[in-house]
């Protein structure tokens, strides 16, 4: 049941097709950053260079889940 178990957080960066702001989603083997307006996802490793707090807090909850 782990892949139903996928969080997101609401980021401050926004989605270059539609200026919509992104969030950052994870399943249970993949983080990635999603726009709910056009349904498009991007790599993180696009955005992680310009990662705000909320992306970083969210990042923190993912590794911590694995222990
Ligand atoms: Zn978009």
């Amino acid at each position: 049941m782990a892949f139903f178990a996928a969080r997101s957080a609401k980021t401050t960066l926004k989605c270059p097709q539609c200026q919509e702001k992104l969030d950052i989603a994870r399943t249970c083997h993949e983080v990635f950053m999603r726009c709910n307006q056009c349904k498009r996802k991007y790599p993180l490793e696009q955005y992680i260079g310009q990662a705000d707090e909320a992306m970083e807090s969210f990042l923190e909850n993912v590794y911590c889940d694995r222990i």
